[in-house]
């Protein structure tokens, strides 16, 4: 299981983050995701072009 923090004032709604996620769990209604279907890949983290994602787990990677 996973976090994914959304930092609402970084975040420009472009919907990349939904586009990459293998799961397809993020929305952009809620700033922070907490579901135990992320993987903790850090695509949508990767992938965000405003950096307004941090993706928080509990495995070292
Ligand atoms: S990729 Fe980043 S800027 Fe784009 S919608 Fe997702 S969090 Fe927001
Ligand atoms: S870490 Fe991976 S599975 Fe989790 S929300 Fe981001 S892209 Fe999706």
């Amino acid at each position: 299981m996973a976090e994914i923090k959304i930092d609402e004032k970084l975040c420009k709604k472009c919907g990349i983050c939904i586009e990459v996620c293998p799961q397809k769990i993020i929305t952009l209604n809620s700033s922070l995701i907490v579901t135990e279907n992320c993987k903790g890949c850090r695509l949508c983290e990767y992938h965000c072009p405003d950096f307004a994602i941090e993706v928080i787990t509990n495995n070292k990677q």
